[in-house]
């Protein structure tokens, strides 16, 4: 489970994120929606602590992200914040693989590097990610022979293969020609039916209905509406989700 209590993010003078709170339970799914600039993915990024929160506070799976609870409240020792994130995968819009390394050789790597797994432990485990998200005929493939889709797929494998319990996406199908999309989708629509907690920032409308235990409309950094599909879908009673709404259904 998620629990963002009160958070607020600010860059210098800009105030990006305004007092969210929202909780993911687990093995939920939270589609995260808004306009462009209104801080979805500071959000996202608040979740992984790969940005830092100007107030409020962050629990992952029950535990504090970033700084210790109660009154003497102080950062987490580096070991203590890695044991917290590790819980955490993230996929990005870009893919961020190695070129030079294989599919196979980019998800062993990180096992390797992260872990500290032996090459062939790693290269096996690696193969049953990829097997998963359907690319064990390409596991010997470079990303440059790959298309847009299979490399996304990749990254995800590559984010499972380290075992996190929560899956943070931010706009993974963005960069992907229409037609690659899909795949994409189905793979993380597998992944939620597995019961895997998710956060996705989506303009994908469709799979935010269809996969979404909950939608998140996020805009100029508040949090206006964080509920069902049905109840953000059948009836949006917030002016500025509904103009939204229009302009992406
Ligand atoms: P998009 O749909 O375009 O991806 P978003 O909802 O993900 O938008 P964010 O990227 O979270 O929005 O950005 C929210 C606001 O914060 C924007 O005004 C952006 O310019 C600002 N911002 C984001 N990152 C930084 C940064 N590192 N320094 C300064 N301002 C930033
Ligand atoms: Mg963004």
């Amino acid at each position: 489970a998620i629990n963002v209590s009160h958070v607020s993010k600010q860059f210098g003078e800009t105030q990006v994120l305004r007092d969210i709170s929202m909780q993911v339970e687990a093995g939920k799914v939270s589609c995260l929606i808004g306009p462009s600039g209104s801080g979805k993915s500071t959000l996202l990024r608040c979740m992984a602590f790969l940005e830092q929160a100007t107030s409020g506070s962050i629990h992952i799976e029950g535990e504090p992200l970033g700084f210790t609870d109660g009154p003497q409240r102080r950062r987490q020792s580096p070991a203590e914040l890695r044991r917290v994130r590790s819980r955490i995968g993230m996929v990005f819009q870009q893919f961020n693989l190695w070129p030079h390394m294989t599919a196979l050789g980019n998800v062993a790597i990180a096992l390797r590097k992260v872990r500290g797994m032996s090459r062939s432990d790693a290269e096996d485990r690696a193969m049953a990610q990829l097997d998963k998200v359907g690319l064990k005929e390409r596991a010997h493939h470079y990303p440059a022979q790959l298309s847009g889709g299979q490399q996304q797929r990749v990254a995800i494998a590559r984010a499972l293969a380290l075992d996190p319990t929560i899956m943070l996406f931010d706009e993974p199908t963005s960069a992907l020609d229409p037609e690659l999309t899909g795949e994409v989708l189905n793979v993380m629509r597998q992944l939620a039916s597995e019961g895997m907690t998710m956060v996705v920032v989506t303009h994908e409308i469709g799979f935010a209905a269809s996969v979404g235990n909950r939608i998140a409309f996020l805009d100029g950094g508040r949090l206006l509406f964080h509920d069902t599909p049905q109840a953000v879908f059948a009836a949006p009673r917030e002016p500025r989700l509904e103009q939204f709404l229009d302009t992406y259904l």
